[in-house]
């Protein structure tokens, strides 16, 4: 027989932002829909009226966007919304009521309450099973969990037994007649055809209630995967106050998409090989659920700004050019647009990018460049421009860049002749370089000093020294 093809899911609610949890959830989802040449559906549950903001929705179509989960690839489908599905959840709930899986209930939560106290017990004991009442305002529809034990296969978690004798008889419908994310949660998974569900592993304990829905309703359950939580370094579940959980948040601060996908991969998963530094392709092919840790992961800040610096250093010039735009051109840049060059940006490219953890830090490396004068760094200038030498070095630099011509003009001779004036005057290239670093840069670091002199050019270095000699 045919198998039909693998069907997976995301089915994120709408909180405002897509924690890295959520994300890492997806994008295992995804991995494993692609390589198996199934289908990745995307539904927002979006049934809870205070958070259904059409705002959070999009927000999270954006995020999944980012990291190359979207509407582009022909494995995604969706999304689905689903607040459109209500009538499709109370029909299934008529069903079950029809076949006696389901039945109605007027207790109130108070009632409940004070009838547990007089017998000494806890949750719903089933107490209107038998008495074969109506709909009706405020009557709950309740699902009859029946006798015996759930068992859930997971292949993450293997096999999970529940007791049914400690799961109550769990609401489907509400008093007003809309359905609860049990109910809903399962007819959707089974309308959209969905064969695994893979999901953070806090819903474990829903599942035994899912499974029994699935097999009330008459069909096959899915092929369950709980995936371990992510924690912080004091080993405590991520939350929002906290820790920064926001995938969007990195992504403003200028977290490359490729290094979070990379690191949010090996949450948990190892790709093969040597490094974990690997491309989407192999992670995507090698992913496999039964190779997932089962212990929670460390969701590491410092490993996550290594792997994105990794990451920026196997960008061409031009593509780093493209991703650091929007700290260029933004309302952080540290220089006017009209002085930005970009031939000079693509140039210092290959100096700046072993000094970048985020795309943020480029323009404050290369700013020198493109401001009408150098920013000078106060305490910079103190340290090094009040030093006897550094009056006698600029001079006889000025003087040996003065006989360069502008073909003569690159880092190698520039370097060659600032090392003669530093022989001439008794020191090491680090000192002569310094007065230098700082007449035309503002500041005592930076990139590396030859490369970025010949790229800002004869004319301006020479300009900038020839102002700084002035002010010493
Ligand atoms: N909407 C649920 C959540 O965001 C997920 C439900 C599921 O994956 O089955 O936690």
């Amino acid at each position: 027989m045919n198998q039909p093809s693998p069907r997976y899911r995301f089915a994120p609610s709408p909180t405002g932002f897509l924690h890295v949890g959520g994300a890492r959830t997806a994008l295992w989802n995804w991995a494993l829909a692609h390589s198996q040449g199934g289908k990745f559906v995307l539904r927002i549950e979006d049934t809870d009226e205070e958070r259904n903001r059409s705002e959070w929705t999009q927000g999270i179509i954006d995020a999944l966007a980012w990291i190359g989960i979207g509407a582009d690839d022909p494995c995604f489908e969706g999304p689905y919304f689903q607040s459109h599905y209500a009538a499709q959840h109370v029909a299934a709930a008529s069903r079950l009521c029809e076949a006696g899986l389901a039945y109605y209930c007027d207790m109130t939560a108070a009632e409940i309450e004070a009838r547990n106290k007089v017998e000494g017990n806890q949750g719903y004991q089933g107490w209107s099973r038998n008495l074969g009442l109506g709909p009706g305002t405020a009557r709950v529809l309740r699902f009859k969990v029946p006798e015996g034990t759930t068992v859930v296969r997971d292949l993450v978690r293997g096999e999970v037994s529940f007791d049914n004798a400690l799961i109550e008889d769990f609401v489907l419908l509400r008093g007003n007649g809309s359905p609860m994310f049990h109910l809903a949660n399962v007819v959707d998974d089974i309308e959209m055809r969905i064969t695994h569900v893979v999901r953070a592993e806090e819903h474990l304990p829903n599942t035994p209630k899912q499974q029994m829905l699935w097999q009330a309703l008459g069909k096959e359950p899915p092929v369950w995967a709980h995936v371990p939580l992510l924690v912080n370094e004091a080993r405590k579940k991520l939350s929002k106050r906290r820790d920064k959980v926001a995938l969007e948040q990195y992504r403003d601060e200028g977290y490359l998409a490729s290094a979070m996908v990379n690191y949010l991969m090996t949450l948990g998963w190892t790709p093969a090989g040597d490094s974990e530094i690997a491309p989407w392709d192999e992670m995507q092919r090698d992913f496999r659920l039964e190779d997932v840790n089962h212990s929670p992961a460390f969701f590491d800040v410092k490993k996550l700004a290594a792997f994105n610096g990794e990451h920026i250093r196997m960008l061409s010039p031009t593509q780093f050019y493209e991703a650091s735009k929007p700290w260029l051109f933004g309302p952080s840049a540290p220089f006017p647009r009209d002085g930005f060059d970009e031939r000079m940006f693509i140039a210092m490219v290959p100096h700046i990018q072993p000094r970048c953890v985020t795309l943020a830090d480029a323009a404050g490396v290369v700013d020198f460049l493109f401001q009408r004068e150098p920013v000078i760094d106060q305490p910079s200038w103190d340290k090094v421009m009040t030093t006897t030498e550094a009056g006698p070095v600029l001079s006889a630099t000025i003087a040996a860049y003065t006989s360069l011509t502008d073909d003569d003009w690159s880092a190698d001779r520039l370097k060659d002749s600032l090392e003669q004036v530093g022989e001439a005057h008794g020191l090491k290239l680090g000192k002569t370089q310094a007065p230098v670093r700082v007449a035309v840069t503002g500041r005592t670091v930076g990139p590396p000093l030859f490369e970025a002199l010949e790229v800002l050019g004869r004319a301006e270095t020479l300009r900038r020294m020839t102002a700084a000699e002035a002010r010493l």
